[in-house]
């Protein structure tokens, strides 16, 4: 086989794979809802962390294991770092084994999801519904009873604690 020919079937595979992920994304993507808190970049980068900045306004992630959040297993409640929006209950936190906190249900209004659950689900941002910060993934690979697995940032969560 040429260069040339296996080029265009790695690039005719790649543009198929685009169109499904494409097709599928407008299927399932909501309209993002408009922020209850906003700010200025400069804002931003005033109000947190560069750690946290380039978590909740950039979409990174942190390093596996590296928060102190992963192995806290107080009653309490995990707010969002950026706005302090409620965002989970330690009565839904369970330990995954992938070095990120995770929770299998968020808070009543805590966050928004890009995609809705559905069969065939694979994953989708996970966002705070007050500020919009990037607070990690949710999959379909968690505990009962939701079976969903809410993928967090420890940088982009605060705890306080107390009742849960
Ligand atoms: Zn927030």
């Amino acid at each position: 086989m040429t260069s040339r020919r296996k080029f265009l079937l790695t690039s005719g595979a790649a543009l198929m794979a685009g169109a499904a992920a494409l097709k599928w994304r407008a299927v399932h993507a909501a309209p993002a809802p408009a922020w209850e808190v906003t700010h200025t970049d400069a804002e931003w980068h005033a109000l947190l962390s560069p750690a946290q900045y380039e978590i909740l306004r950039r979409g990174g992630t942190e390093r596996p294991f590296s928060s102190p959040l992963y192995k806290e297993h107080r009653a309490g409640k995990f707010f969002c770092a950026g706005c302090q929006n409620p965002l989970f209950s330690s009565a839904t936190k369970f330990d995954s084994g992938t070095g990120w906190p995770s929770f299998w249900k968020p808070l009543e209004r805590g966050v928004y999801t890009s995609r809705t659950t559905s069969l065939g689900f694979r994953g989708a941002e996970v966002q705070c519904r007050r500020c919009g910060g990037h607070l990690g993934d949710v999959f379909d690979d968690g505990p009962e009873p939701t079976g969903l697995r809410y993928c967090i940032d420890g940088l982009a969560l605060t705890f306080t604690p107390g009742a849960a």
